[in-house]
C-alpha cells in the first residue's frame, strides 16, 4: 500500500510535489513548474514565502473546482476556493483527510513559530504522507504518525540533514524522503548525508526530480 502510494508520487523540484492517488490530483508547493502539469483538485500550500506560495506556479494547475488548502497569510494572497486552517485543525476535501501540523524553526529566524505556518499529513487510499514545510527539528515531530515522511535536509533556513535524519528517528516512518535541496539552497550531498544518518534504521527514498 505504501508502495503503491510512492509511486503516484513525484518530485517537482525544492518542496513541491504531485501525488495522482485516491481519484485526485494534488500538489504540495508548487515552484518552478515547467512544461504541462495536470490541473490540481487539491494544493497544499505550507506558507507564504516565494518558494512555496508561487502564485506564477498555482496559477498553471488551477481549475475552478481546485481547493486550496493554506494557513491564513497565504490565503490573503490567493483567490477561489481557500480553506484555512491553523496548525491542530484539520479538514476533508473530496475524501482527503488533511491534518495542519506546526512548522517552524527553532535556532533561526525565518519561520517563526507565531505565524503559524504548516505543515501537511493527509490520508489518501489509507496511506498518511506528512509533508514538513519549511520547519527545524521540532518536539512536536515525536506524536505524528506518518507513513510516509518528506523532511527538508538542506540546512540554512530549515533543519540539516543530520537534524532531519533526528526526526525522522522520532516520527519513525516507513519511508523518508529528503527535500528541499538542489534548488534555492542544499545540493544532492544534503540528501546523501540523510540517507547515511538513517542506513539501516529507516528506509529513504531518493525521488528524481521530473
Ligand atoms: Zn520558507
Amino acid at each position: 500500500m505504501v508502495d503503491t502510494i510512492l509511486g503516484k508520487l513525484e518530485w517537482l523540484g525544492h518542496d513541491g510535489y504531485r501525488l495522482v492517488a485516491g481519484n485526485q490530483v494534488i500538489y504540495f508547493d508548487p515552484f518552478k513548474l515547467s512544461g504541462e502539469h495536470q490541473p490540481a483538485d487539491i494544493i497544499l500550500i505550507t506558507h507564504d514565502h516565494f518558494d512555496h506560495c508561487s502564485l506564477e506556479d498555482i496559477e498553471k494547475i488551477l481549475q475552478e473546482s481546485t481547493t486550496i488548502i493554506t494557513e491564513s497569510d497565504s490565503a490573503k494572497k490567493l483567490s477561489g476556493s481557500v480553506i484555512t486552517l491553523q496548525p491542530g485543525e484539520s479538514c476533508e476535501v473530496n475524501g482527503i483527510s488533511v491534518e495542519a501540523v506546526p512548522s517552524y524553526n527553532t535556532n533561526k529566524k525565518f519561520h517563526p513559530k507565531k505565524n503559524s505556518w504548516l505543515g501537511f499529513i493527509i490520508t489518501v487510499e489509507g496511506v498518511r504522507i506528512y509533508h514538513a514545510g519549511d520547519t527545524d527539528y521540532i518536539p512536536e515531530m515525536k506524536n505524528f504518525k506518518t507513513d510516509i515522511a518528506l523532511l527538508p535536509v538542506s540546512g540554512t533556513y530549515v533543519m540539516t540533514a543530520d537534524e532531519a535524519a533526528q526526526a525522522a528517528l522520532d516520527i519513525k516512518p516507513e519511508i523518508a524522503i529528503p527535500m528541499h535541496y538542489n534548488s534555492i539552497v542544499g545540493d544532492t550531498s544534503d540528501a546523501e548525508q540523510f540517507a547515511k544518518a538513517l542506513d539501516g534504521k529507516i528506509r529513504v527514498e531518493t525521488l528524481q526530480q521530473v
